[in-house]
Formats: structure tokens, sequence, C-alpha cells
């Protein structure tokens, strides 16, 4: 594997048939299944979009880092802490 492959990040997405926790989710296709899927509006740049179950088969995960963005972090942080408050978990 050259380098830059080492470079290149994965980011997992679920399906379109699950529920969107963001109103602003968007949808588009896992590049590996091509099944419809939904994902955050900022991405990082080049990212390789997979679905879940993509992601757990084969050897993606050992060929590729799992990439999120400070921002999309910070709104699963937020959306955590705010179910836990809510009690729902
Ligand atoms: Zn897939």
């Amino acid at each position: 594997m050259d380098k830059e492959k080492e470079e290149v990040i994965l980011v997992v997405m679920r399906k379109a048939n699950q529920p969107s926790y963001f109103d602003d989710d968007l949808t588009g296709t896992c590049s590996k299944c091509e099944q419809e899927v939904i994902y955050r509006p900022h991405n990082p740049k080049g990212a390789i979009k997979v679905c879940f179950d993509c992601a757990t088969k084969g050897d993606l995960l050992k060929k590729y880092k799992i990439g999120i963005t400070d921002r999309t972090a910070s709104e699963l942080r937020d959306y955590f802490l705010s179910s836990l408050a809510k009690g729902k978990n």
C-alpha cells in the first residue's frame, strides 16, 4: 500500500432507511454497495463514504482510517448528551 493510499479517510454512514439524527443530514450513495446512505454535510475532503455494513466487511478498516471532522464530533457529543438528559439511550 502506498503512502497516499494510507492517508485516504473512510467515513462510515448510515443507510437511508434508518432514522436521521440531524435535520441537515444529507443523502448519498455508499461507494461500495451503492445503497442510499445518510451523512453529515461537512465530511473531510476526499473521504471515501461507505455504509456501516461495508465498513465491517472485508479489510476496509485495515486499509483506511475513519475520519470525522471536529464539527461532526461536537454535534454528536451534543446529541448524545441531549439524549442522556432526556433519558433516551
Ligand atoms: Zn455499503
